[in-house]
């Protein structure tokens, strides 16, 4: 996996204090989006033994709430970013996992890719579309995008966007 930057404290990409991984690598390339730099899953660096103790190392702080994956699209890195969210559940069971992703919450959950979701604590999930660009809801940028809660043992969530955004 490759990644473009590690920034914190982020307040912009989800609830709280967090840390985001941006990760390199979309397929979606959807038109408008703000940063088709991040499309080239050959672009930005390794994600290497270094950038994983400097993302711990953030993660630590008290002040931060937990860590956001976006990219590019994580999803689209499924081994490396299912690996590492694994071992931060591990490493860190009381911070939360925000996941962004191009992909539709109805076509995750019955793709091959759905033992993700059982890491991520909130997911904002669907492609950039120009057409239903919003500047007033919290933490998208499109209104087709919807922000979706996990509860514990996963077998509840809740589409909780409108409930953020006021
Ligand atoms: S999914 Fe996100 S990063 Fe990928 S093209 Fe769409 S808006 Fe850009």
């Amino acid at each position: 996996m490759r990644y473009h930057k590690i920034t914190s404290p982020d307040i912009e990409n989800g609830l709280g204090c967090r840390v985001t991984l941006w990760v390199a690598g979309c397929t979606h390339h959807c038109e408008g989006c703000h940063n088709p730099e991040t499309w080239d899953f050959n672009g930005g660096k390794p994600f290497d033994e270094a950038a994983k103790e400097e993302l711990f190392s953030r993660l630590s702080l008290d002040y931060i709430k937990g860590i956001t994956f976006s990219g590019g699209d994580p999803v689209d890195s499924y081994d490396d970013v299912l690996a590492l969210m694994k071992e931060i559940k591990e490493k860190f069971p009381d911070k939360d996992i925000w996941l962004y992703t191009g992909y539709d919450f109805n076509a995750l959950i019955r793709s091959d890719r759905v033992e993700m979701l059982s890491y991520v604590d909130y997911l904002v999930d669907g492609e950039y579309k120009e057409s239903q660009r919003d500047i007033a809801i919290a933490f998208r940028g499109s209104r087709n995008q919807h922000i979706y809660k996990f509860y514990a043992d996963h077998n509840e969530m809740m589409d909780v966007s409108e409930m953020i955004d006021k």
